[in-house]
């Protein structure tokens, strides 16, 4: 039996409504319950060496059951290939919904983020890292919740998520810096500095890192230096920082820091790294910590001048816990209270300290288990000290774990892009600015997602109004896609090869950039007759989504035309189906294609408005963004 009548058995497959690095995904129906379903397509000969990810995707999946985890639902693998049947999120990816909005005010973000945060420490509690966060991998279902997936990257070290990891992979603009310079690093803090970034895009719709050159945004990474836009919040500003911390106190010593406590302790800088990096959780920590931790909130560098009256270095130690309590940073109120900038800094007894801070001698047990600033795992805090120890011991058992050289911090494990940069510049013509098309138009639509139909959806009935596409080995209706652009940023990919120089590796990375479509399921549309005509004779209607455009028309003809005559003129082809253009640009390197996707002028329900729905199949989301921004403005529709 073949792959397709396999599947048939149990689904209705209807259009595509995704595509990724490894599969295709399409829309289904079940059969047996007539619940909707996302059926992820993968060919194994397309695969190839990345069939362990799969199996691993798999074997993540079966074993996680979470609200905000897409669950997975049955697995048929055939000779030639291998489905996963989904839970279906109609709502599309929280990037397009990102990109409808601009940005996501903070209560909006809160309530994402809150979510996300609650799928994070679910999967890192069972032992697993993601390794590819990124807003592409989040989906919003009926309810207007997130659901993580893909977990065609995760690890589950073998000894536990504190066993450094090696394999450097992920999306580059989400990677952690200790990850693209291909250190071994800790998946779940991976994971956090990736949250981070997630974060700031909810927040600011655009990514902190950013360059169209590889090593600039490598660069920019492991500096780890952003700006913050006006309109952040104090608390959100401290909240990303906290997670896109380049330097934890392994190794790294904050050179302002050591230059205030030396000069003001007048002690040698020499003497002060010695001390620091003695790491005793004593005064010295403390101060160095709480140092860098004011200056990770922007406030200056200082000790206070009065300081005289104790030498840091060599207080006693319950001195050291009022010091530190003064500082703690988790407490600003608790500072406020105790700590006046205007009184002379003198050291207090326990019995002070409990009078002017009552809640100090329980915080100082709290401070003893205080974290340190650097990126926490969400569900485990591994100490340092624990880590290095367990880095000792370590041995093969994690197959993660590939011998690599030591790498100065400039050398990185990501490649260099193949693709000059100019190459791109048609297809992004205005990359800071992030407006979408519908910025400027006063019907912009509202952003609830109110259809269960998502954003790949074509109409509500399937049996009647879908594209009914059936698996039949066939030559695809659908356009030939055929690669991903390497310059592709927020791409997932594992680019441990590309560091090691391993061949194997390097064909990996050869078939990323090279046609992953291609062998992905040959589907033909059939059309019946009248439902070509239907395609052919007006738009269909539909319901106001986040992926729609509205337009100031009223001939839907006319924004076919607009959109017609623009396209040519920004270097994408398309293949006209009705109203529905597929679009695809063959702007990269050896004219492969970068981008596929979906514009189609629709009507809404009510009022009677011309709007364009946009979808992504395929390509950097950010590229995407900015093309069919391009497009639609240009077109003045
Ligand atoms: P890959 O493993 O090849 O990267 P993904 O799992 O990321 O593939 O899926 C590719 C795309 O398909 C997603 O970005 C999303 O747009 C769509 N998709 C995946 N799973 C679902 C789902 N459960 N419901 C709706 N759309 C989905």
């Amino acid at each position: 039996m073949d792959s397709a009548a396999e599947l048939l058995k149990y689904y209705e497959v209807y259009e595509t409504i995704g595509s990724g690095g490894f599969a295709k995904v399409k829309l289904g129906r079940h059969i047996l319950t007539g619940e909707k379903v996302a059926i992820k397509i993968m060919e194994k000969k397309e695969l190839g060496e990345d069939l362990p990810r799969v199996k691993v995707e798999i074997e993540a999946m079966k074993s996680l059951s979470h609200q905000h985890v897409c669950r997975l639902y049955h697995v048929i693998e055939t000779n030639t290939k291998i489905y996963m049947i989904l839970e279906y999120c109609p709502g599309g990816e929280l990037f397009d919904y990102i990109i409808a909005k601009d940005r996501l005010s903070e209560e909006e973000t809160r309530v994402f983020f809150r979510q996300i945060v609650s799928a994070l420490a679910y999967v890192h509690s069972q032992g697993y890292a993601h390794r590819d966060l990124k807003p592409e991998n989040l989906l919003i279902d009926e309810d207007h919740n997130l659901k993580l997936i893909d977990f065609g990257l995760c690890a589950k070290p073998k000894g536990g998520l504190g066993y450094e990891l090696m394999t450097c992979c992920g999306s580059p603009a989400y990677a952690a810096p200790e990850l693209i310079q291909g250190k071994a690093y800790i998946g779940s803090e991976a994971d956090v500095w990736s949250m981070g970034v997630l974060l700031f895009a909810l927040l600011c719709g655009y990514l902190p890192f950013d360059d169209d050159n590889c090593m600039v945004l490598y660069r920019k990474i492991t500096r780890g230096s952003y700006n913050n836009p006006h309109w952040l919040s104090p608390g959100s500003i401290l909240l990303l920082n906290q997670m896109m911390q380049v330097h934890t106190h392994l190794g790294y010593i904050d050179e302002d820091c050591i230059t205030e406590m030396s000069v003001s302790l007048k002690i040698s800088r020499q003497s002060t790294l010695q001390l620091v990096n003695e790491w005793k959780y004593d005064q010295t920590t403390a101060t160095y910590l709480l140092l860098l931790s004011k200056k990770q909130r922007g406030k200056p560098v200082r000790i206070r001048p009065q300081l005289p009256v104790c030498d840091v270095m060599s207080c006693s130690p319950q001195r050291l816990g009022v010091q530190t309590l003064l500082f703690d940073d988790d407490d600003d109120d608790a500072e406020d209270r105790c700590y006046d900038d205007d009184l002379p800094w003198v050291p207090l007894t326990p019995q002070q300290e409990r009078a002017t801070c009552p809640s100090a001698e329980k915080r100082r047990d709290q401070t003893k288990h205080a974290p340190t600033p650097e990126r926490e795992p969400i569900a485990h805090h591994h100490r340092h000290q624990e880590r290095r120890e367990r880095c000792r011991e370590r041995t093969n058992e994690n197959k993660e774990n590939v011998a690599l050289a030591n790498k100065d911090a400039d050398i990185f494990a990501l490649p260099a892009p193949r693709s000059p940069v100019a190459n791109r510049k048609a297809t992004r013509p205005n990359k800071r600015v992030l407006t979408t098309p519908t910025r400027n138009n006063t019907n912009k639509v509202g952003n609830k997602v109110d259809t269960p139909q998502g954003g790949g959806s074509t109409c509500k009935d399937p049996s009647r109004k879908r594209l009914r596409e059936r698996v039949e080995g066939k030559e695809e209706e659908e356009m030939e896609l055929l690669a991903f652009s390497p310059e592709r940023r927020s791409r997932s990919l594992d680019l441990a090869g590309a560091s090691r120089g391993d061949s194997s590796q390097k064909r990996r990375g050869g078939k990323v950039f090279g046609s992953l479509e291609r062998g992905l399921d040959k589907v033909i549309t059939l059309l019946t007759p009248s439902k070509r005509r239907g395609l052919r004779d007006r738009p269909r209607r539909i319901k106001a989504q986040y992926n729609v455009t509205l337009t100031s028309q009223t001939n839907p003809d006319q924004v076919l035309n607009q959109i017609l005559s623009i396209l040519p003129e920004k270097h994408v082809d398309f293949a006209q189906k009705g109203y529905t253009l597929k679009c695809r640009t063959q702007i990269g390197d050896f004219g492969k294609v970068t981008m596929a996707f979906e514009l189609e002028v629709c009507l809404l329900h009510r009022p009677d408005v011309v709007c364009v729905r946009r979808q992504r199949l395929k390509g950097d989301s950010w590229v995407y963004k900015h093309l069919v921004e391009d497009i639609l403005s240009t077109s003045s529709i």
